[in-house]
């Protein structure tokens, strides 16, 4: 769709141009100035007024409060948007990626719950499930993070960016591990060295979560996984971490040599991702493992005697139903992990469902790929598949480009929450990233954040390891 924009200069853009993906469910929109066939917008002074077919609104605000008057201008088009495309969106015109940061906020000023309810549907248009949904997260954050001094303290997160084939939806740093076999034990040997640096600028503050996260961590040698998180042990005290995390990740990466290194490492919590449970949908998507993979690692980690297990689902894969959605929760159900994460599809501009939604289908393989659905009902049975398993949410972030408008949202039974999602999701807490295409992020005293990058690319970042050290030294004033 486009947006039209006429009248007096001010630019809202941003706002607008998220609302135009929402509704349109593309994210091709342009905003261009002057009227045409979309959603035109006349700014005049302290008013704009909204147009889309036979429908307008006009709303009046004061340019001088800046932030006031992007929700007012926000809400105006959300209306024309809603009548026009006869849909309302969930998270209304919220478009950030931390919703639970609004009432986290309200929470700690002391609002009650009907303050902050009403404030949200007022303001922001939410939807009365999300917006039950984001205070009870809110809620659940604070109570887990409450103990814990997160000031005093740091997260570690360390990238392994392989996979043992590229997933179609996929937009992380992830590399085909059949292809970089050659560069492995080159960027295992560089992760080390990085680590042993991060552990001396950080030798004064007390490590409570780690994550080690990509790609998949699995998809690197029982032997390369050992030397890795022997380093971690070596380098890191661990006295004080509360969570230490491996996303094992893809089943056809899991062995159980692999899963025995890291239960012989004291890890805490790993991951399991299924995705689906339906096999038709994994071949679709170009997830190389079988159901069956997924229950027998599943299984296989239990034995082990892993009690902190999450499992990841995507709901509204391409060509998913809504039964093949239901079979999946009826066959989790039986498996009764411990987290269930469960994700909105997110169509990224990096992935391959992207450049096939820019440049067409061009055959019937590609055309499977560009249909998804979701619903309220869809998330729905997440919510209750979860609480059926004994769990509650305790996390929730959204992403742009987000199929539906909907959001990921972690679940957990008691106690088994993901504290190191929390820390990453409030930002809270300082990050240190360890390996290619990571971020590191600062929390200062005051709450402002920086962050410094870690290159994507392999070789590259084998080769300027020292730089990206030294970068990190800067961003924490080590010298
Ligand atoms: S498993 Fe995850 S990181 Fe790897 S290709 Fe699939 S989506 Fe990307």
């Amino acid at each position: 769709m486009n947006i039209y924009i006429s009248g007096k200069e001010l630019d809202f853009d941003y706002g607008l141009h998220s609302l135009g993906t929402s509704f349109s469910g593309s994210p091709d929109v342009s905003i261009e100035k002057g009227e045409g066939d979309g959603l035109n917008v006349f700014y005049g002074e302290n008013e704009a007024r909204f147009t889309m077919g036979e429908f307008t609104q006009t709303v009046k605000f004061d340019e001088s409060d800046r932030r006031e008057a992007t929700n007012i201008i926000k809400a105006g088009a959300y209306k024309v948007l809603a009548a026009y495309y006869k849909k309302e969106l969930p998270w209304g015109t919220l478009s950030g990626v931390r919703p639970t940061k609004i009432p986290m906020r309200m929470l700690n000023e002391g609002s009650t719950d009907d303050e902050i309810i009403k404030a949200l549907k007022e303001v922001y248009l939410i939807s009365d499930a999300k917006n039950e949904l984001g205070l009870k997260v809110a809620k659940k954050e604070r109570e887990i993070l409450a103990p814990i001094n997160v000031k005093e303290g740091y997260s570690l997160y360390i990238g392994i960016p392989f996979c043992p084939s590229t997933c179609a939806y996929c937009s992380f740093t992830s590399y085909p591990i059949g292809a970089m076999k050659n560069k492995v034990d080159d960027y295992i040997s560089t992760l080390v060295y990085e680590l042993s640096e991060v552990s001396k600028m950080f030798k004064d503050r007390t490590l409570q979560s780690i994550y080690i996260g990509g790609g998949t961590p699995t998809s690197i040698s029982a032997e390369q996984l050992d030397k890795l998180l022997t380093a971690v042990d070596e380098y890191f005290d661990r006295k004080d971490v509360l969570e230490y995390t491996v996303e094992a990740g893809r089943p056809d990466s899991i062995t159980r040599e692999k899963l025995e290194v890291i239960k012989d490492h004291k890890v805490s919590r790993i991951s399991v991702n299924p995705q689906t449970l339906n096999q038709k949908t994994l071949e679709l998507i170009g997830r190389r493992h079988t159901v069956d993979q997924t229950i027998e690692c599943f299984n296989m980690a239990r034995d082990l005697g892993f009690n902190n297990i999450n499992m990841d689902f995507i709901v509204g894969l391409p060509g998913e139903t809504y039964e093949d959605l239901v079979y999946s929760m009826e066959e989790v159900k039986k498996l009764k992990p411990d987290n269930l994460t469960f994700h909105a599809l997110a169509v990224k501009r990096a992935g391959r469902i992207r450049s096939i939604q820019r440049e067409g289908a061009t055959n019937e393989y590609e055309e499977k790929l560009l249909s998804s659905e979701i619903t309220d009902k869809h998330m729905d049975l997440t919510e209750l598949t979860a609480k059926e398993i004994g769990m509650e949410p305790y996390y929730l972030y959204r992403q742009q480009s987000m199929t539906g408008s909907f959001e990921n949202v972690g679940y957990a039974t008691e106690g088994n929450e993901g504290i190191y999602n929390i820390l990453m999701m409030e930002e809270v807490q300082s990050i240190v990233a360890c390996g290619a295409g990571t971020v590191t992020k600062r929390v200062f005293e005051d709450e402002h954040i920086e962050r410094c990058d870690n290159v994507k690319d392999v070789g590259l970042y084998i080769e300027k390891i020292e730089e990206m050290l030294e970068r990190k030294r800067e961003l924490f004033s080590v010298t």
